[in-house]
C-alpha cells in the first residue's frame, strides 16, 4: 500500500502548530511518509535572513511560533507549486483572506487523487452569496475538502496542553478516518461529525462573537455581561448557520467547534484581545493599526468576518434578526461606539 504524503499550506501561528502536531504522527504511523512539507509565505526577517531558511536551520518558526521545535521532518518550502506537487493530503491553514489568491495559483498544480482539509476560520462573500473556504477550495481545485475546527488556541496546543477538536466531513467515512488518525494525539482529541457546513460556520462565526466579548472586556462590563454576549452570540451562530444551510445540526453547536470554541476564544483569543484594546481606546484607533502593533504579523479574522456576515444579512434582509452580528460590524467601522454592544438588549431579536 502506498504511503500518504502530507503538505501543510500555511505557516502562521496555528499553521506551524498544525505542522508540528501532524509531523509527530507521520513519524509514528506507517501509512504516512515521515516528511511533512510546510508552504511558507516567504518574508525577510529583521536580521536580513529569509524566514524559510531560518525555519529549516533552527527547526523553529521564529516569527510566528518562537521557542517551539517543529520536528526535524517538517520541511519549510517557499515555493507553493513545489510544496504541493507530490502531496495527496493537503492541510490548508492560512488567514482566510489569502485563500482566494492561493487557490487561483494552485489550479492544475495538485494531484488528481488529493484530499484536502481546511483549518481556516472564515468565509468569502461573492455576488451569488456566501462561500465557505472549504467550498472555495473544492470548487476551484475540483477536490474534496473536509474541515477541522475547535477550541484550539494554537500556543496552548504547541506546548501540548489537552484540547479537543471537531472534524466536519460530508460522506466519506474512510477519508475522515485518515484525517482523524493524522491529527489525533493524547493531547489532541478529534471527533468526526458529518456536518461540514455546521462545523465550518461555527469556527467562522465565533470570531465575530469574540470581537463582541473583547468590547465588553474593554468596557469593563464584567462576567455576567460577557456570558450574556457569548450566549446570544452562540444563538445567532446557530440561527445564521441554519438559515444558510438547512442541513446544519443542532448537536454540532455542542461539539468542540461550537460552544467550546466560543468560550476559549472569548477568554483567550487574539480577536478578543485586539477588540478589548479597540474599546479601551474608544474606537479611536483602527483595528488595522492595533492588529499590526499587537499581533506582529499574525492576522485577525473577526473584523473581516463581521463585514462579510453583515453583507449577507443586508442582502437577504436579515439585519434585524441578528442584532449582535450587525452591531459588531457597525462598531468595527465606527458607525456606532463600542458601548453599543451592550445597548444591544434594547433591540429585540425575533429569533426563536
Ligand atoms: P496567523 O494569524 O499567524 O497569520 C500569519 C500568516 O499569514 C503567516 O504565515 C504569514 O506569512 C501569512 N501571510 C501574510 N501575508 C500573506 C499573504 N499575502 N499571502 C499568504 N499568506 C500570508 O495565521 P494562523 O494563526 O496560522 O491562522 C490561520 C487560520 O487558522 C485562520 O483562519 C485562523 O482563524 C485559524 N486558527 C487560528 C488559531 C490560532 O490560535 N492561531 C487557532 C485555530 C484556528
Ligand atoms: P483567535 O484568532 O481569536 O486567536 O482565535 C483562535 C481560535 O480560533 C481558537 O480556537
Amino acid at each position: 500500500v502506498s504511503k500518504s504524503k502530507v503538505t501543510v499550506v500555511g505557516s502562521g501561528n496555528w499553521g506551524s502548530v498544525a505542522a508540528k502536531l501532524i509531523a509527530s504522527n507521520t513519524l509514528k504511523l506507517n501509512s504516512f511518509h515521515d516528511e511533512v512539507r510546510m508552504w511558507v509565505f516567504e518574508e525577510t526577517l529583521q536580521t536580513g535572513e529569509k524566514l524559510t531558511d531560518v525555519i529549516n536551520k533552527t527547526n523553529e518558526n521564529v516569527k510566528y511560533l518562537p521557542g517551539i521545535k517543529l520536528g526535524k521532518n517538517v520541511i519549510a518550502d517557499p515555493d507553493l507549486d513545489n510544496a504541493v506537487k507530490d502531496a495527496n493530503m493537503l492541510v490548508f491553514v492560512t488567514p482566510h483572506q489569502f485563500m482566494e489568491g492561493i487557490c487561483k495559483r494552485l489550479v492544475g498544480k495538485v494531484r488528481g487523487d488529493v484530499e484536502a482539509i481546511s483549518l481556516i476560520k472564515g468565509m468569502e462573500v461573492k455576488m451569488e452569496g456566501p462561500c465557505m473556504i472549504s467550498n472555495l477550495i473544492s470548487e476551484q481545485l475540483g477536490i474534496n475538502c473536509s474541515v477541522l475546527m475547535g477550541a484550539n488556541i494554537a500556543n496552548e496546543i504547541a506546548v501540548e496542553k489537552f484540547s479537543e477538536a471537531t472534524v466536519g466531513y460530508r460522506d466519506n467515512r474512510e477519508i475522515v478516518e485518515q484525517w482523524v488518525k493524522l491529527f489525533s494525539t493524547p493531547y489532541f482529541m478529534v471527533t468526526p461529525v458529518q456536518d461540514v457546513e455546521g462545523v465550518e460556520l461555527c469556527g467562522t462565526l465565533k470570531n465575530v462573537v469574540a470581537i463582541a466579548a473583547g468590547f465588553v472586556d474593554g468596557l469593563e462590563m464584567g462576567n455576567n455581561t460577557k456570558a450574556a454576549i457569548m450566549r446570544i452570540g452562540l444563538r445567532e451562530m446557530r440561527a445564521f448557520s441554519k438559515l444558510l444551510f438547512s442541513s446544519v445540526r443542532d448537536s454540532t453547536f455542542f461539539e468542540s467547534c461550537g460552544v467550546a470554541d466560543v468560550i476559549t476564544t472569548c477568554l483567550g483569543g487574539r480577536n478578543r484581545k485586539v477588540a478589548e484594546a479597540f474599546a479601551r481606546n474608544g474606537g479611536k484607533r483602527s483595528f488595522d493599526d492595533l492588529e499590526a502593533e499587537m499581533l506582529q504579523g499574525q492576522k485577525l479574522q473577526g473584523v473581516s468576518t463581521a463585514r462579510e456576515v453583515y453583507e449577507v444579512l443586508s442582502h437577504r434582509g436579515w439585519l434585524e434578526l441578528f442584532p449582535l452580528f450587525a452591531t459588531v460590524h457597525e462598531i468595527c467601522v465606527g458607525r456606532l461606539p463600542p458601548s453599543a454592544i451592550v445597548e444591544y438588549s434594547e433591540k429585540k431579536p425575533r429569533l426563536s
